[in-house]
């Protein structure tokens, strides 16, 4: 058997996802110059920086001056290092005792939610003498992470007596804060607010707080605090249809392929699983070859797709690997032409919240949901 190449050398698939590096560094410029410039910000790039390529955006971020990046698990900090990133490392959520040998070689700060945990850190940091930096996480409504806003302050104060520990942060999260309805938000910041005063009375100095996403950092200034921590922003996606704008930003990411097929289909003919669609006249059909296996929403009859800069819309249910268009409006179609599934082709566009509605979910779960099976290429275009 001879030796198969490697994946690089093979002529690329005919579905891939485009990120524009220029359209990301513009981004985190267009953010700096919108921000106040004492506010830090954490740059949030767990699940591959929501399918962007986690060290394509960490390097940029770290670049643009983040204060440390933030991850869900110690695979993302091991890949974070191994690519090169040196400043800390925040881990959300809560991390297993056998985790947390690597934070000091990881350069990792946890988040600290019992405790036995922090007793637990603090003795293996007295055996490796090393004051080991956490940061201490306020549930205020999320339900999720976090010691209670009214138990929090004595949390703390607990905390801050282990000799080996450092609280660098204390934070929450918001359960919904780009919406145009802030009242919960607000319910949740008048928590923090609490803690905040609380902590600050009770001589524990030095630390972040810091309660912001990318819609908190938007439309609610006064939650900022020392620090926002941001995803999706840098990356052009608005969180929501009613948050703020920040003029330039733009979509870093797009997805392509090349028409597989064109073929004509008689009137009667039938087109897809399930019979979904029958040919009310005859007509052209293209195939293109990416499908939800590839992360593409499982349609039918619903969406379309832009080949020169026209809508095609999508007929019948897609399959894992294809999913049909009708072809009519664009007789220069041709077989290979290229696709576009979501971003711009001339004038026209379709947005991961485009996609989001057909897909019944939120534009973050369309980035992230985008599969490895499609190839990252790296344009830096910046007529797109
Ligand atoms: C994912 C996440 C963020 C980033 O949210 P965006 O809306 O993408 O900016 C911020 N904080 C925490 C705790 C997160 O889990």
């Amino acid at each position: 058997m001879t030796k198969s190449p490697a994946n690089t050398e093979l002529p690329r698939r005919s579905g891939w996802v485009e990120i524009n590096t220029e359209i990301l560094r513009n981004n985190f410029q267009l953010i700096l110059k919108d921000k106040p410039e004492s506010l830090k910000f954490l740059s949030v790039v767990k699940d591959e920086a929501y399918g962007h390529g986690v060290i394509r955006v960490a390097k940029m971020a770290e670049q643009a001056g983040a204060c440390a990046m933030g991850v869900t698990n110690l695979e993302e900090a091991c890949q974070l290092r191994s690519g090169g990133i040196r400043v800390p490392i925040l881990m959300f959520g809560e991390m297993r005792r056998d985790e947390m040998p690597y934070c000091h070689e990881l350069g990792v700060i946890p988040t600290i939610h019992r405790i036995e945990d922090a007793e637990y850190l603090n003795t293996i940091s007295g055996k490796w003498g090393v004051v080991s930096p956490v940061e201490l996480e306020v549930e205020t409504g999320m339900g999720r992470y976090g010691v209670r806003w009214d138990e929090f302050e004595q949390f703390a104060q607990h905390v801050h007596s282990f000799k080996n520990l450092k609280i660098g942060g204390i934070y929450t999260h918001f359960a919904m804060s780009d919406e145009l309805d802030k009242s919960f938000a607000r319910e949740q910041l008048k928590r923090f607010g609490m803690v905040r005063k609380s902590v600050m009375e009770s001589g524990i100095t030095k630390l972040d707080f810091h309660t912001c996403n990318t819609g908190g950092y938007l439309d609610i200034p006064e939650a900022h605090f020392d620090r926002v921590r941001l995803g999706i922003l840098p990356l052009g996606v608005w969180p929501s249809k009613v948050c703020r704008r920040i003029d330039g930003i733009k979509p870093a990411m797009s997805v392509r392929a090349r028409l597989a097929t064109v073929r004509e289909l008689k009137q009667g003919d039938n087109a897809g699983y399930g019979l979904r669609f029958r040919a009310p006249k005859a007509m052209k059909l293209g195939v293109i070859p990416v499908g939800y296996g590839d992360g593409y929403p499982r349609v039918r009859n619903e969406g379309h797709v832009l080949i020169h800069g026209k809508a095609a819309p999508i007929i019948g249910g897609n399959a894992m690997d294809t999913t049909l268009v009708n072809l009519d409006g664009i007789p220069e179609a041709h077989q290979w032409d290229r696709v576009t599934l979501m971003g711009e082709d001339g004038d026209a566009s379709i947005t991961a919240h485009d996609l989001a509605g057909w897909k019944k979910t939120v534009s973050y779960e369309v980035m992230s949901g985008w599969r490895s099976r499609l190839p990252r290429i790296e344009t830096a275009d910046s007529s797109q």
